[in-house]
């Protein structure tokens, strides 16, 4: 596929998988528009870049289907001047999204060889920062945070990344058994937690001290 043909994709996608189908915030829907997907993935998957799927990044993982990575954007509500922490950057993708829809954004990845190609791939993002450990610890360094995305499946809300938001502060995160975890949007008003369950979905595991394999104290 030549350059045009993937921009021509990009904006069917927007339209047919993203708007078509409940997305309404426009600032994530131009986001969307504006970043070319094929940057993320292997040369192998080029053709594939805008289709309905999750696709394999290496090591196991998967760059998350274009709505969904939508979907969860438009749950962060996000503002010009939050600052952001992601779980799990995996591509970079999502990180380079958010670069583009918020003031700061602090990325984390427990695969180093992810990591690295990641890294180079953000690099052309000033305000995008990058960490490569187990992001179930949040990133207490840059805390509170406006906005947390977690872009893996835990057993449960891994209560260090809550008390990282700031007061109004969002976390996003899919919970729930491997293969049918449901979308939380959970809610800091003070020392208050409020979640509302959205969409089903299927993620990769967040693996850590407190998501799969380190499971104990900790877990909300
Ligand atoms: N947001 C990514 C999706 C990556 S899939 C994108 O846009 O491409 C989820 C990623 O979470 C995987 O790369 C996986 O290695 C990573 N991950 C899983 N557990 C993690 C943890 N505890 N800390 C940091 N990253 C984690």
């Amino acid at each position: 596929m030549t350059d045009s043909e993937l921009a021509l994709a990009r904006q069917r996608m927007v339209a047919e998988q993203l708007a078509a189908r409940g997305i309404r915030d426009t600032r994530v829907l131009a986001a969307m528009a504006r970043l070319p997907r094929e940057q993320f993935i292997g040369a192998a998957q080029r053709e594939r870049a805008y289709e309905d799927s999750p696709l394999p990044i290496g090591s196991g993982q998967t760059i998350s289907q274009p709505w969904i990575v939508a979907r969860m954007l438009e749950l962060a509500s996000l503002m010009p001047n939050d600052r952001v922490l992601e779980v799990g950057a995996g591509s970079g993708y999502q990180a380079a999204l958010l670069s583009g829809l918020v003031r700061e954004v602090f990325a984390i990845e427990r695969i180093a060889a992810l990591a690295d190609t990641a890294k180079d791939r953000l690099r052309i993002y000033p305000n995008v920062q990058l960490g490569i450990f187990d992001g179930t610890y949040g990133w207490a360094e840059h805390a509170p945070y406006d906005a947390i995305l977690v872009a893996a499946g835990a057993p449960a809300v891994p209560t260090l990344l809550a008390d990282q938001l700031a007061e109004g502060g969002r976390l996003v995160i899919p919970v729930g058994p491997r293969g049918q975890q449901r979308l939380g949007r959970i809610l800091r008003a003070g020392d208050h937690f409020t979640t509302t369950w959205d969409t089903g979905c299927t993620f990769v595991d967040l693996v850590g001290r407190f998501g799969w394999g380190g499971e104990g104290p900790g877990l909300a």
